[in-house]
């Protein structure tokens, strides 16, 4: 367990000096390392390139498979509500972190305050987030269910 959580945490450290974030991750399974991943928002202009999307996008390229049921995720730091729903997307059996979203907190990251914002009224946010419905929203889905070649994921 904490061979890959040091290797996680390696990665994170030596991605600083590269231009990125803070951040690394892992997807392992059983006793071998699918996939790595660092936090790329700065250089790549991408606010979803978490660390551990990143090894989660590049995992499912080396499996050939969209779910990583039967692996695990691996975390230099507490998955953000991003990085933590990526892992649920994926079926992953497990994730494991080492520092957590307080100790992200004391660098300037905002995992923590997006954990709060979640668990507030909507209105309370800072993002607007309006439900209108236009009559034709469900047909997505009637399609969807209606097509029998589809793949559920
Ligand atoms: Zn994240």
């Amino acid at each position: 367990m904490n061979r890959w959580l040091d290797e996680a945490i390696a990665l994170a450290t030596h991605n600083v000096t590269a231009g990125g974030g803070p951040f690394g991750a892992l997807v392992v399974r059983g006793d071998e390392v699918v996939a790595r991943g660092v936090n790329r928002v700065v250089p790549d202009l991408d606010p979803t390139a978490h660390a551990e999307v990143v090894a989660i996008r590049t995992a499912c390229q080396a499996l050939g498979d969209f779910r990583l049921t039967g692996c695990v995720l691996v975390s230099s730091c507490e998955p953000c509500p991003l990085c933590l729903s990526a892992a649920l997307w994926a079926r992953l059996d497990h994730v494991l972190y080492a520092a957590d979203r307080d100790d992200a907190a004391k660098a300037g990251f905002d995992d923590r305050e997006f954990y709060d914002v979640l668990a507030r009224p909507r209105d309370t946010w800072p993002l607007r987030v309006t439900h209108h419905r236009t009559g034709t929203e469900s047909t997505p889905f009637d399609t969807w269910t209606t097509t029998t070649s589809r793949i559920d994921y």
